[in-house]
């Protein structure tokens, strides 16, 4: 993947290009490639909302209970992601989520960067399938996958110009919601930083 230009690289795997969106999660659901994450893993999680939503907002990787229940962001992040979409009223069920990564590190572990490395291709197809107006990038990870080495705390809030799939869309980096589940000092800020998604939305309508 080139990532200062287009990010669009092969199809996952090297094989056939998945025809849908349901065929590309049907992929991930059977992906091998990562040995450690397949043995740790009840279920891979590829996300959830509808194809034709207006935002995408991507994450880390599942923990426990998206391992559990194959939905992306169902924990105490996912709880809280769910209340800040409704304070700027949007629907859980409008947007589409995913993360970076598709399957649960044990013990809740960072992503590896060849494990990241191994489901670039599955990311970026789903943006491409999706073709968002926007992105939300959910803390450090899902950050540099498309500017490495950026620091979340500089890079949040600051629109961001990405080309997927020959397509310009638009990024914004925010901080991930377990932050405001671990420290409540940093909820107003959170919240406040949210409220740009609705006017980022509001203006690529007008
Ligand atoms: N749940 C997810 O699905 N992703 C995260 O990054 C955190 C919690």
């Amino acid at each position: 993947m080139n990532r200062q230009g287009d990010l669009f690289g092969p199809p996952a795997g090297g094989d056939a290009p998945s025809a849908t969106l349901e065929q590309l999660h049907g992929k991930i659901r059977g992906c091998t490639r990562c040995a450690e994450l397949v043995r740790s893993r009840r279920q891979a999680v590829p996300g959830v909302g509808p194809q034709r939503a207006r935002v995408m907002f991507i994450g880390e990787g599942p923990g426990r209970w998206e391992d559990e229940k194959g939905e992306p962001f169902v924990g105490d992040a996912g709880a809280y992601l769910t209340e800040l979409l409704e304070q700027i009223g949007l629907k859980r069920s409008e947007v589409f989520i995913t993360n970076v990564i598709k399957c649960r590190p044990p013990e809740n572990r960072a992503p590896k960067p060849d494990e990241i490395e191994n489901c670039r291709p599955y990311l970026l197809r789903q943006i491409e399938f999706l073709q968002p107006d926007l992105i939300v990038l959910l803390g450090r990870f899902a950050l540099e996958e498309f500017f490495p080495k950026e620091k979340i705390t500089q890079a949040k809030g600051k629109v961001r110009p990405l080309t997927v799939g020959g397509r310009a869309i638009r990024a914004l980096p925010l901080l991930h919601p377990a932050f405001g589940v671990r420290r409540q000092d940093l909820k107003p800020e959170i919240e406040r930083d949210f409220w740009m998604i609705r006017d980022l939305l509001a203006e690529s309508k007008a």
